[in-house]
């Protein structure tokens, strides 16, 4: 079973995406309300070598993968990569074995160290989240580790927005009630005016989170657009979720490690492998104790526990 790598999946932004996971065990830095990967283990700011460089490049020169295979080559994951004190060198690495992009998607909590915009930038396309736009609603949505401050991670994520050569993709998260009244989009517009970005990106919970975090609807979405631009992602879609492994419930848990699924997508998975009753797989995947099965909003989504 593969350790580091998973997918590839289809990401709306970046085609197949091939993962790559340096920070695992859900561990990170901040513990969003909106976030999907079930219980997050809570870490400190200080980065450390979380996964070995060298093991994660053998696992994807092992895998055989090849450019045809993935659209993006992306560090993100069941955990925060910026965490990892070696994520230039893992960057530069997997960057000389793919002629595709090289993604990282981040939290942005740690952009105020040069240290960690350096090695950011050697990603040729970096996806930031940005959810708060003051110190209050930071504490409410991301709730950073203690000693973090909206000032400095603003201030951090304002210089390597600035400082950075390739692709900025900016992803802002949705919740209704937290974020997204006017006066929110009043403030974001202006925090907004003082980053360099390429994309925007609006997005909402679709996965239900580990606290209750409810999804903006298709009107309150429009509303956020007209005030800050941007694309919108669309609230659900019946992604290309694929995995080399043989068997299919040994890629579906693999998938489900990294990456929670809603049961139409596990649904679809089968499908393409020639299988139209996953009602079997479901119950064993049920039955997992490492997955956790939630129901919300008339949905349901198996995640790791
Ligand atoms: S959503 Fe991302 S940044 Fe937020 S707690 Fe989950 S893993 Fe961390």
């Amino acid at each position: 079973m593969a350790k580091f790598l998973y997918g590839p999946i289809a990401s709306r932004r970046f085609g197949r995406s091939l993962g790559v996971s340096p920070v695992t065990d859900s561990t990170c830095n901040f513990g969003c309300v909106y976030c999907q990967l079930g219980r997050i283990r809570y870490s400190p700011h200080e980065r450390a070598e979380h996964a070995d460089v060298d093991a994660i490049l053998e696992e994807f020169d092992r895998s055989g993968l090849t450019d045809e295979d993935f659209d993006a080559l992306s560090v993100v994951g069941d955990g925060e990569p910026l965490l990892h004190n070696r994520l230039g060198e893992l960057l530069r690495k997997l960057k000389s074995r793919t002629r595709r992009p090289v993604t990282l998607v981040t939290n942005g909590s740690l952009f105020v160290a040069q240290a960690v915009r350096e090695a950011a930038a050697q990603a040729d396309i970096v996806s930031p989240s940005l959810d708060a736009y003051d110190e209050a609603s930071f504490a409410r949505i991301n709730r950073p580790y203690g000693g973090l401050s909206f000032a400095s991670y603003y201030e951090g994520l304002q210089a390597f927005t600035h400082a950075y050569e390739g692709q900025l993709w900016l992803e802002m998260m949705f919740v209704k009630g937290l974020n997204d009244d006017a006066q929110a989009l009043k403030k974001f517009q202006k925090l907004l005016e003082g980053l360099r970005y390429d994309r925007l990106y609006l997005n909402t919970v679709v996965r239900p989170p580990i606290a209750t975090a409810e999804a903006v609807d298709g009107k309150d979405m429009q509303r956020i657009q007209a005030a800050l631009g941007g694309i919108p992602l669309d609230f659900l879609s019946d992604a290309d979720y694929a995995d080399p492994e043989q068997d299919a419930l040994t890629a579906l848990k693999n998938l489900i490690r990294r990456h929670p699924l809603h049961t139409f997508e596990i649904e679809g998975f089968l499908r393409r492998r020639g299988c139209e009753d996953a009602g079997p797989i479901l119950q064993q995947l049920a039955a997992d104790p490492r997955i956790e099965v939630v129901t919300r909003a008339g949905y349901t989504v198996y995640r790791p526990r």
